[in-house]
């Protein structure tokens, strides 16, 4: 089970987030068709979410395979060719996970607010993400509303302490950094992370991620 790591680490009775469960995915298969259009076997979808939890972080996911392949980067993609930044990888999410944002409850994994920062899709320059992620290596193009370029991901030695991490690399070219009013607004809602972590609906969710992205393209 791909998710299991997600799963475990998560009390579906007290957080809102998704369980990406069958039942869920099978009530959505009308979805599927249109997300098979974005979903090729270089690409998918991708989203970035800012996560105010214990540390500030972003959130990079990629569609691999039809769940969320997932890396927190303390202080986010880098804009300048040949910057670098830690990319910690972490469990698997489920693919509606893309469409969430709000507060995560105090007590449970991941407590905090969280903001859909950007969303879009990508593409692998070199060969098929999974591989990528096997590899250790992968380099993919993002089409974001805030994000768009080059960046590519190099697994590094495992630490001590069994954590997986990575570096995301700025590589073709720099791109354009994101503007101070936009580093605090959520495409999904247009909310700030203080109207977020002041919200009281613990989560906001429309429709299932995958038409909600789409949507918005
Ligand atoms: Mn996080």
């Amino acid at each position: 089970m791909k998710l299991g790591e997600y799963r475990r680490k998560r009390n579906f009775k007290s957080t809102t987030e998704p369980a990406g469960n069958k039942r869920r995915r099978r009530r959505s298969r009308g979805l599927d068709k249109k997300s098979r259009k974005v979903s090729s076997p270089t690409g998918g979808r991708f989203v970035i979410q800012k996560h105010d939890a214990t540390r500030l972080h972003y959130d990079l996911r990629l569609e691999v395979q039809g769940v969320l392949a997932s890396w927190a980067i303390p202080k986010g993609l880098p804009c300048a060719k040949g910057q670098r930044h830690l990319a910690i990888h972490v469990e698997d999410h489920p693919m509606e996970y893309g469409g969430f944002e709000g507060t995560i409850p105090e007590g449970n994994y991941g407590a905090g607010t969280v903001m859909l920062w950007d969303h879009g899709t990508f593409e692998s320059s070199e060969g098929s993400p999974a591989e990528g992620v096997r590899k250790g290596k992968l380099k993919f193009y993002l089409h974001g509303e805030k994000l768009r370029g080059e960046w590519t991901l190099i697994r590094l030695h495992g630490d001590e302490r069994g954590k997986d991490p990575w570096l995301v690399i700025k590589s073709g070219v720099d791109s354009k950094p994101v503007s101070r009013t936009l580093e605090d607004r959520s495409v999904l809602s247009g909310k700030t992370m203080r109207q977020l972590s002041q919200s009281n609906n613990q989560w906001t969710s429309e429709s299932e991620s995958p038409r909600r992205i789409s949507e918005r393209e």
